[in-house]
């Protein structure tokens, strides 16, 4: 290895860019943050749930997140993340990512030997409660998992060249800050030199929506996961900069704030992944580009409405849509460019706002990616129109309320 090991910064923003034309809009909106004086690290994240989706390869994601960089003359770090892979799909990441999002969320609750939870306790007496034994039986296995990956990784690219997130966010109950405590020192006794950690949080992260659940409790729990984080640092001896990833599914503005005084008391960075938020600004950025970009704009949501079930499939833990409050495509026609901009953009003030039109376009993407050159030739076309509302949006949505504010 050369070179000190690489250690992701207190503040970095995970950037989904589906289809890997705005990577320098996206960093425009990190440049804004470094001029205010707080510097927000850019990782693109792209699952490979999206590359299959979009028929894209982690290639395409590192050759765009490097031209943006080059291009901007970005001096900090970056990164480029194989967001939520497992044994079986890590392989083709391998080249081109230097952070891993290790997903073993499917591992969680399998059973493990009884022994094997007792035998976890009593190296950890100080994790003694009476939900402990319980909660080492549900964790344990998919904490080995996580080191099995880490490992294959590992074997093929030097341990310091790259950035290790482990996430158990997509699963339906979420993890206690005691079971977190947990996990993180079965983790160091895995020895995966973990940066990140994804929980899954209380309450219901759909994509492309704000929050909705306890956002009290919420900062109660984000405040306690916080102690935890940083008290296994300090007793299983953890990267000194680990800090939690809140795996946003976009735009959950109401938990900006909480998060913001629970990080400031607590002197501790995050990690924020937005999904499909630039996708969504994509089609805003078409629609108000002129009549051609917003007939293309008309056609996603058509295409999206008309497969409905096949779009929502993958995505039915994190989506709440009523159909019955969708409009129908031919009503969508009569639309002007506000209207439109107006239903998608994350603006619950605007009365034109319509969340199910908002969830169904965020997971509608493929019926972008199946016209191929048609959408990114349109894209190209419209470039100034896109790129100002995906890194205004960035800036003002994300980066300001949760870094700034
Ligand atoms: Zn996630």
């Amino acid at each position: 290895m050369t070179g000190a090991p690489v250690v992701l910064a207190k503040y970095s923003l995970g950037v989904g860019d589906r289809f890997a034309h705005q990577g320098k809009a996206q960093l425009a909106a990190c440049m804004q943050a470094a001029e205010r004086g707080v510097p927000v690290i850019p990782v693109w994240n792209k699952s490979n749930r999206e590359h299959l989706i979009v028929g894209s390869q982690p290639s395409g994601t590192r050759a765009a997140a490097d031209a943006a960089v080059r291009a901007s003359g970005w001096t900090r770090s970056y990164y480029v993340d194989a967001d939520h892979i497992k044994l079986d799909t890590v392989d083709r990441f391998l080249e081109s990512s230097d952070f891993f999002t290790i997903d073993v969320a499917h591992a969680i609750g399998r059973p493990v030997a009884q022994d094997a939870a007792e035998s976890f306790l009593r190296r950890h007496p100080e994790l003694e409660s009476d939900g402990a034994v319980a909660a080492a039986s549900k964790y344990l296995l998919a904490v080995r998992e996580a080191g099995q990956i880490y490992r294959h990784i590992a074997a093929s690219k030097p341990p310091g060249t790259f950035i290790t997130e482990v996430s158990m966010d997509e699963t339906d109950s979420p993890q206690t800050p005691a079971e977190l405590l947990l996990i993180l020192a079965a983790i160091a006794d895995e020895g995966v030199p973990i940066q990140t950690i994804a929980p899954k949080f209380t309450g219901r992260f759909n994509k492309g929506v704000d929050y909705v659940g306890d956002v009290a409790q919420f900062e109660r729990e984000f405040a306690a996961d916080l102690a935890a984080i940083a008290s296994a640092i300090e007793r299983y001896r953890l990267p000194a900069n680990l800090k939690l990833s809140v795996h946003s599914g976009s735009d959950k503005f109401s938990l900006y704030a909480p998060m913001r005084r629970a990080l400031r008391r607590a002197g501790a960075g995050v990690h924020l992944k937005t999904a499909g938020t630039t996708w969504l600004e994509e089609l805003i950025g078409l629609a108000e580009a002129g009549p051609e970009g917003l007939a293309l704009a008309k056609k996603i949501y058509a295409g999206a409405y008309d497969h409905l079930e096949e779009l929502c499939s993958p995505y039915a833990a994190v989506i709440d849509i009523d159909p019955a409050k969708l409009p129908a495509p031919s009503e969508v026609l009569d639309w002007g460019a506000e209207q439109y901009a107006g239903a998608v953009r994350h603006d619950p003030a605007n009365p034109d706002f319509n969340p199910q039109v908002r969830q169904l376009l965020h997971v509608g993407y493929k019926i972008a990616a199946c016209m191929g050159a048609t959408y990114t030739d349109m894209l190209r076309a419209c470039e100034e129109s896109v790129s100002r509302n995906v890194t205004e949006n960035l800036f003002t949505r994300h980066i300001e309320p949760l870094f700034l504010g």
